[in-house]
């Protein structure tokens, strides 16, 4: 398993970004609803990031 953000739903808060123990999660500078991406190859699917995430549904989980 791991995790994708939906922009429609990211606010880009970057608390994923701070949480994530495989360091996961890059800064990317795009718009303002894309300023995080998660790097698929070493995210774990732990779901560290989904526990703190205040927007609902802005990170989903995929089979990978
Ligand atoms: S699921 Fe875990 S490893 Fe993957 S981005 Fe979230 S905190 Fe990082
Ligand atoms: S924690 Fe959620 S709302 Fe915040 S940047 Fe990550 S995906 Fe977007």
């Amino acid at each position: 398993m791991r995790v994708r953000i939906d922009y429609g739903l990211c606010n880009s808060c970057g608390l994923c970004y701070e949480v994530c123990p495989e360091s996961a999660i890059t800064q990317k500078y795009l718009e303002p609803r894309h300023l995080y991406e998660v790097r698929t190859a070493r995210c774990t699917g732990c779901g560290e990031c989904m526990d703190y995430c205040p927007a609902p549904g802005a990170l989903v989980q995929f089979e990978s």
